[in-house]
């Protein structure tokens, strides 16, 4: 098979790393990749909004299969434009991509399905009427700009000014642009987060390993939100018996809605749940695998990856084998000195070969060029450092120890990722 994977950064760098090892796979293309990418595969320059080029770019190529990484290009009709041209994508339809593209939407599918979710207070397009109903709510509060906004688009308040200020922001004074509007108020949940993350081709459903990510910015999740930190995998995060229970009153009946009101969803579905005391509730979906969650996952994953993302767009998911080494794994994502904030790129990047030697360790690249033989940092997040191991401590310590070989100036990265789960998750064996 011939496939294409698009994006440019730890996510698709840790795919692209696992299908160049699939029997099933012989020519890799990456567009529009970047530095650590194009060592792995052939590297094409993309614009990846522009749905119709790329397409066009695919069909040129010859490729079996174009992989989409991030959600922008399916919020905007890629996998349509794709089926137009008879080209097999995986990833859904522009109609359900709107579960992440709309948090409206999302929100009134999950009432219409009955999905369990926060209750709704409100949705606005006028900061009067939206400042009305925050002056009714007692409590913490949920506001969310309606569209996509690089994980700037939600307040989780209890403090009314602050509210406020919000509703200004996306509804009067247009920071997000057409994405502010309209706006959702929503009860703030209480319990702990979880990600869990399906394959699907509509109808059958392959749960992948569970992760965890780390979004602060500093240790003891201290500091602003990033795109995030770090992230693990393990076995023994979830219960068989709570998975049952996401199974059955999330994810089934997820799908079930969007084959009803539109086509089977096909790709990786991702929900971002909160465990509450009445059980799990859905906080947000998206139509694609987490970043850095798949560098972990990648690690785990111990099959023919390029078999079975075939298998998933010809809707065969369940004559494809799915299997996960035992153990854990963890990414450690080295970022640059200020990020989330102003930062500078383009700093040599010393240590990498150094970091290769490391058994059952692989760095990922987020964020660099290539330039000759050297590498330069070229965004926020740069590198996700990443090992697999026995047990979560293992292939944690494994995951420090590589990157402790990395250096580039004003280099940071978080010294805590996995360390208070390693104590009552997978213990495995050290
Ligand atoms: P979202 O983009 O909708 O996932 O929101 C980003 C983050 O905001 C989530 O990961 C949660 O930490 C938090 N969040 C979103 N919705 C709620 C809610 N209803 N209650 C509590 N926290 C929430």
């Amino acid at each position: 098979m011939k496939i294409l994977v698009l994006g440019s950064g730890g996510r698709e760098h840790a795919l692209v790393w696992r299908l160049r090892q699939s029997p099933s796979v012989d020519h890799l293309w990456c567009a529009p990749g970047n530095g650590g990418i194009c060592a792995e595969a052939e590297c094409v320059p993309a614009d990846l909004k522009d749905v119709a080029g790329v397409a066009g770019l695919a069909a040129r190529l010859g490729t079996d299969l174009t992989v989409a990484g991030p959600e922008a290009p399916l919020v905007l009709g890629i996998a349509d434009e794709f089926a137009r041209r008879g080209l097999a994508l995986l990833g859904p339809s522009k109609a359900s991509a709107r579960l992440e593209g709309s948090k409206v939407f999302a929100k009134e599918f999950m009432a219409r399905h009955k999905i369990p979710t926060a209750q709704t207070f409100g949705i606005f397009d006028r900061a009067d009427a939206a400042r009305a109903a925050l002056r009714t709510i007692d409590g913490p509060v949920v506001l969310k700009a309606d569209g996509l906004c690089a994980g700037k688009g939600v307040l989780v308040t209890s403090e009314r000014a602050e509210a406020e200020k919000f509703v200004a922001r996306s509804l009067e004074q247009n920071e997000f642009g057409d994405s502010g509007t309209p706006l959702l108020i929503e009860e703030a949940l209480q319990g702990t987060e979880l990600s869990y993350m399906v394959l699907t081709d509509g109808e059958h459903i392959a749960p992948l390993a569970p992760t965890q990510d780390h979004k602060r910015a500093f240790d003891g999740d201290q500091g602003p939100n990033t795109g995030g930190m770090g992230a693990y995998s393990a076995d023994g995060m979830l219960s068989p018996a709570l998975e049952e229970q996401i199974l059955s009153t999330i994810v089934r009946p997820t799908l079930a809605g969007l084959s009803m009101e539109q086509s089977p969803y096909n790709g990786f579905l991702y929900c971002g749940l909160m465990l509450t005391s009445s059980g799990p509730k859905v906080l947000e979906y998206n139509c694609r695998l987490g970043d850095p969650e798949t560098q972990p996952l990648m690690m785990r994953f111990d099959s023919d990856l390029g078999a079975v993302l075939q298998a998933t767009v010809e809707g065969q998911l369940d004559k494809a084998e799915v299997r996960w080494k035992p153990g854990a794994s963890t990414c450690v994502v080295m970022a640059s000195g200020g990020y989330p904030g102003p930062f500078e790129a383009g700093k040599p990047i010393a240590g990498l070969e150094a970091a290769a030697q490391i058994s059952g360790a692989k760095v990922f690249h987020a964020g660099t060029r290539r330039q000759e033989a050297a590498y330069y940092t070229s965004s926020g997040r740069v590198l996700g450092v990443t090992a697999v191991g026995a047990s979560l401590r293992a292939a944690t310590d494994l995951a420090y120890q590589a990157a402790q070989k990395i250096h580039f100036d004003d280099a940071h990265y978080r010294n805590d990722i996995a360390r208070s789960a390693q104590q009552t998750v997978g213990a495995g064996r050290d």
